[in-house]
């Protein structure tokens, strides 16, 4: 038997003994998940640095802060996440108990990417665990330091429900080829296909993170200087490997210069004349992607930096002018520190720009005029959309995070991700009495009885409208009683 077949044999033998379903289990698991958080901040930190150049203080930022966020919100939140939810019912299911009950799937493979390895592999177990599943999770081979880190959550966590699985392609094969009761994916949408193609052999439910072309549009109504600075921000963090990382930015001729001036002086305040020595300008992971990256800007005009050292991994924030639609840098995700300017005639070409292609993952628009943005909202669709800034829109946990169509699938973050990763069973409990009710329903099927049904079926009952109104009532009475008792006096 394969290593990866004995992982999920032992998260389903853990997962049937029903010790992940009180609630007490899994705050438990939970705490000891921020355990090792913090005991382990340092080998985390270490292990970033060597994979992808990042700062202490940038992995506390970009990829702790957001995972400690989910565990404590799903700690103080799992009570009433796991409460059975009423429903509205109609008439013939009055006097009944009707509600949704979230319950667990049962196992869930996890699959990370490398490019933020702690917050896309070990965010979707918080809402895996909460939800009272097994996990098997596979952090990505690419950033190999920081999935060796992930290892050590045997340590912390009851490692016989939740294991953790290093290895490459060959190793996620065999992974994909074991039944599981959910797939949660984030990597790159030609490996979506192949996940979601493994999946659908046992029938398996998928959640696919996938990336794109995140487009940005700036509009010439708007503050440029700032646009440009927030724009500088989400493009270069992690070397412009970000899934929601503005790709590519549409704009009209008439401001395309001011554009480029701004953001030069942007690159210049945030990680000085010389990126390359500044601590806090991070590297292409690996050689392969460095010279995919490359090759991406063949044929386009550099206007900012464009320099770069296979040896270091290292290439410098740049941008691309008057950039064609037909060329190399337009026909995939860039995911890295590549910004090409499109130019467009206005709003119109832009929505029309962006309609062509497929569905982003995030969609940034710069206006200052609240039409405009409106218009865009209403005239395309992304997984998500964010108004005059970049990617802050993923530190709200209330926000569903997750593509549409090519950019993927399901979505995650706070309660999502805890029904993302439940079965929301439906739940209708009936008593044995009031039998003379269903006569309507069982034959003959005669016209005195549709009249009813209809009556019964088609009439919505809100309960809690209902109890407002009692209340009311009894208020009224209680203040009338009250009132009478007083003018007797
Ligand atoms: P990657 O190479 O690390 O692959 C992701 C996972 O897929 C790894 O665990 C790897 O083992 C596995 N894998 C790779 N090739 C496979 C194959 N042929 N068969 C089975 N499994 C395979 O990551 P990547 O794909 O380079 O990640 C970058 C992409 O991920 C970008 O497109 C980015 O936009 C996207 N992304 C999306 C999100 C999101 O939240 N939507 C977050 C991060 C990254």
């Amino acid at each position: 038997m394969s290593r990866e077949q004995q992982a999920v044999q032992h998260a389903r033998k853990a997962f049937l003994t029903g010790r992940s379903k009180p609630l007490d289990y899994r705050i438990k698991q939970l705490q000891n998940f921020k355990r090792f958080i913090k005991e382990k901040t340092t080998d985390i930190a270490s292990a970033m640095r060597k994979d992808l150049h990042k700062t202490a203080n940038a992995t506390q930022l970009f990829e702790i802060l957001g995972l400690e966020g989910e565990i404590n919100l799903a700690v103080s939140k799992l009570a009433e996440w796991a409460a059975p939810r009423p429903v509205n019912k109609n008439l013939l299911t009055i006097a009944d108990d009707v509600y949704i009950q979230p319950e667990p799937l049962g196992v869930v493979l996890i699959i990370g990417a490398w490019n933020y390895p702690i917050t896309v592999t070990l965010q979707p177990l918080v809402g895996a665990i909460a939800a009272g599943n097994a996990a098997v999770v596979k952090p990505s081979e690419v950033s190999s330091h920081t999935a060796k880190v992930m290892e050590l959550l045997s340590l912390y966590l009851d490692p016989e429900m939740y294991q953790v699985v290093t290895g490459g392609v060959a190793e996620t094969q065999e992974l994909l080829k074991q039944r599981f009761d959910h797939i949660f994916y984030t990597g790159s949408s030609t490996v979506g296909k192949l996940v979601m193609e493994a999946a659908a052999h046992h029938l398996t439910p998928v959640t696919l993170e996938l990336g794109g072309k995140s487009p940005c549009y700036i509009d010439k109504n708007c503050d440029i200087r700032i646009a440009c600075r927030r724009i500088t921000w989400g493009k270069y963090m992690n070397c412009g490997q970000t899934c929601i990382a503005p790709d590519y930015i549409l704009c009209e001729s008439s401001i395309q210069d001011k554009v480029i001036n701004e953001i030069q002086k942007c690159i210049q305040e945030f990680y000085t004349n010389d990126p390359k020595s500044f601590e806090d300008y991070g590297r292409i992971i690996n050689q392969r992607h460095f010279k995919r990256i490359m090759a991406l800007t063949e044929g386009s005009t550099v206007a900012i930096g464009g320099d770069s050292d296979e040896s270091e991994c290292y290439i410098a924030p740049t941008v691309l002018r008057d950039v064609t639609p037909g060329s190399k840098v337009m026909q995939e995700e860039i995911f890295g520190p590549i910004l090409p300017i499109v130019i467009v005639n206005g709003l119109k070409e832009a929505i029309q720009f962006i309609n062509e292609r497929e569905k982003p993952l995030a969609l940034y628009i710069f206006s200052s005029s609240k039409k405009v943005i409106k218009q865009m909202i209403s005239e395309t669709s992304s997984g998500a959309l964010v108004a005059n800034d970049c990617l802050v829109h993923f530190t709200i946990s209330d926000l569903p995070f997750g593509g549409v169509g090519n950019s993927g699938t399901g979505c995650y973050h706070g309660k999502y991700s805890f029904d993302q990763l439940s079965h929301l069973r439906s739940c209708l409990i009936k008593k044995l009495n009031m039998e003379g009710v269903n006569q309507m329903r069982y034959p003959p099927h005669t016209t005195e009885k549709l009249r009813w049904a209809r009556v019964l079926l088609l009439k919505q009952v809100n309960l809690a409208r209902w109890r407002r109104v009692a209340q009311v009532a009894m208020f009224a009475a209680l203040a009338a009683f009250v009132v009478q008792r007083f003018l007797r006096r």
